[in-house]
């Protein structure tokens, strides 16, 4: 890389990352502070492909990144499988699930649909990279941190249309040699 060209775009993984600034937050799930019906109602709600898993919201620690797809077939195994999952049961993306309380329903342990390694930039990582990166890994997705917390995502789409913006801004660009 020559360092001119490598300098040419400034553009940092905070630009391109959603949410943006006037967004309604990151929508994730939390390891062990939802019921069904909490998620349920997420998945609901939005149209997102995936949820990051984080320790609570107070913290936004990274856990891990679960598919809508594999939250909706298991929450609709685990009540057709009529084990006792209901509306009210927690669901528990942790390794160990504390004793439930006697008078509440069983949990709902979803460790194992959880991605445990999503990949992650920081925020202040060049969009280059991270467009260099998203094409040699293939990556669907990709969860932005700042300082260890969960700021937002950028998604294969995300990237296409930043691809496409710089394409018109300047077509000698880097990106596409
Ligand atoms: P795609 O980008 O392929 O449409 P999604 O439907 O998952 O994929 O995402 C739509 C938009 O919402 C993208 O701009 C993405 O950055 C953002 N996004 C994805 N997941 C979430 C989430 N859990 N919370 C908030 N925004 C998200």
């Amino acid at each position: 890389l020559e360092a001119k060209e490598e300098f040419s775009h400034k553009t940092l993984a905070m630009d391109v990352m959603r949410p943006r600034r006037s967004d309604p937050p990151l929508s994730v799930l939390t390891q062990d502070g939802m019921t069904v019906e909490d998620v349920e109602t997420m998945i609901t709600e939005t149209t997102y492909s995936g949820f990051p898993v984080v320790v609570s919201h107070e913290s936004q620690r990274l856990v891990g990144f679960v598919l809508r797809r594999d939250l909706t077939i298991s929450i609709e195994n685990a009540r057709q499988r009529q084990d006792g999952i209901v509306s009210t049961s927690r669901i528990f993306f942790t390794e160990y699930t504390p004793p439930q309380p006697p008078s509440s329903p069983p949990p709902l342990k979803l460790r194992g649909i959880m991605d445990l390694s999503p990949f992650t930039v920081t925020d202040h990582t060049a969009m280059d990279i991270v467009v260099d990166i998203f094409r040699k890994l293939g990556l669907r997705q990709c969860l932005i941190t700042h300082n260890g917390r969960l700021l937002g995502i950028i998604t294969k789409k995300d990237i296409l249309k930043h691809v496409a913006q710089i394409a018109k801004r300047d077509p000698d660009s880097i990106l596409f040699n």
